[in-house]
């Protein structure tokens, strides 16, 4: 797969598609190219591998970020595409969606039970972290098959209730539905006596460090794939590390999506003159201005002053939220001052003179 091609041309998606509408052009255009359709047809073969490799990369938020912005070689770095991104790991996953696109029913090749390969740990980022991006060092626990037994867990038997297959199939008009036998799990064989090394589990730990690179805008629930780090299937070949992140609240800001939010208290003095103030931002401070008359709840907006977007890397903003502070008590002298200061308005420090005052005339005739 050396050939360069752009993974969203291949997919005939444009740049800004949703993930929906990935996933419906993959379904799509691996439909019209699988091997099964085409045989003998190498191109389509061709094609089809390139399909499934935009689609690991397009459908993974933190893949299609770094393939966005750096293109190819930006995955290999992280090993992205190395490891068990083949064409047998592949498959599984065409499998996967073509049966929950057909609504089920197996049967045929994808009738063998797919072990369980891909393994998924939680991050936890720092608030700043995921805004900047970083790089994190995890420690996780991945699973071999067990030397000894080679991941049989002993000495087992052909499954007599599915007759080895692991599936049972039932006929319902001119459909034929498969389901995981129910004795054997799927596994096709039952344990008749436990391997000593792995009481019969047919599988060993390993622990292992890698280092995840995580990009600027990362957000709460997203998920990283780091290609070929995760368990090791019988046929030797490893699934995929999933990491999903996890980010911690910080105690000025709130973000949603790539926007910032702080609340901002100002004084009532200050909200009522106007003035500047310094708000924090997430790359450092910033001086506002505070127009005359602001009111509380008001929003003044910084423009891309918020989080790099985790695809496009264009910034959001932030949103200060003006929070207008009253005094709960004066000194004599500022009551004066106050009260000199309302009197000072005369008739316009009754604004709700003669606009309710009507209001009240009327209701009172009502009832008299
Ligand atoms: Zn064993
Ligand atoms: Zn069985």
């Amino acid at each position: 797969m050396s050939e360069e091609f752009d993974y969203y041309e291949v997919l005939e998606i444009t740049k800004n598609a949703t993930a929906e509408e990935i996933k419906r052009a993959y379904r799509k255009m691996a439909i019209k190219y699988h091997p099964d359709k085409n045989q003998g047809d190498e191109s389509a073969e061709a094609r089809f591998k390139q399909i499934n490799e935009a689609y690991q990369v397009l459908s993974d938020e933190g893949k299609r970020a770094i393939y966005d912005r750096y293109g190819k070689a930006g995955l290999e770095g992280q090993g992205g595409m190395g490891g068990a991104g083949g064409f047998e790991d592949v498959f599984g996953d065409f499998a996967d969606i073509f049966d929950s696109f057909f609504g089920g029913g197996g049967g045929g090749r994808r009738g063998q039970r797919r072990e369980m390969v891909d393994i998924a740990i939680e991050l936890r980022l720092d608030f700043l972290e995921a805004v900047f991006g970083t790089t994190k060092e995890v420690h996780y626990t991945w699973h071999k098959p067990c030397g000894t037994c080679d991941g049989t867990g002993g000495k087992r038997q052909s499954c007599d209730y599915c007759g080895g297959r692991g599936q049972v199939y039932q006929r319902q008009g001119f459909m034929t539905f498969s389901q995981t036998c129910p004795k054997c799990h799927g596994q096709g064989s039952i344990l008749i006596e436990s391997c000593k090394t792995c009481q019969g589990k047919g599988k060993e730990s390993v622990e292992e460090s890698v280092e995840i690179t995580i990009p600027e805008g990362i957000d709460r629930g997203q998920r990283l794939r780091v290609g070929g780090r995760g368990s090791q299937s019988r046929s030797g070949a490893r699934g995929d590390l999933y990491v999903v992140i996890d980010v911690a609240d910080d105690p000025v800001f709130m973000r949603r999506e790539d926007d910032i939010y702080i609340e901002a208290p100002v004084f009532f003095t200050l909200s009522a003159l106007g003035g500047t103030i310094e708000v924090p931002t997430i790359r450092g401070s910033k001086e506002i201005e505070i127009p005359r008359g602001t009111r509380d709840k008001s929003q003044i907006l910084l423009r891309g002053e918020g989080i790099g977007n985790v695809h496009t890397g264009r910034k959001g903003h932030q949103v200060v939220l003006i929070k207008v502070i009253y005094p709960d008590r004066y000194t004599a002298e500022q009551e004066e001052l106050l009260v000199k200061l309302h009197e000072s308005f005369g008739q316009d420090g009754h604004p709700h003179k003669g606009l309710l005052d009507d209001v009240v005339e009327r209701i009172k005739r009502w009832f008299s």
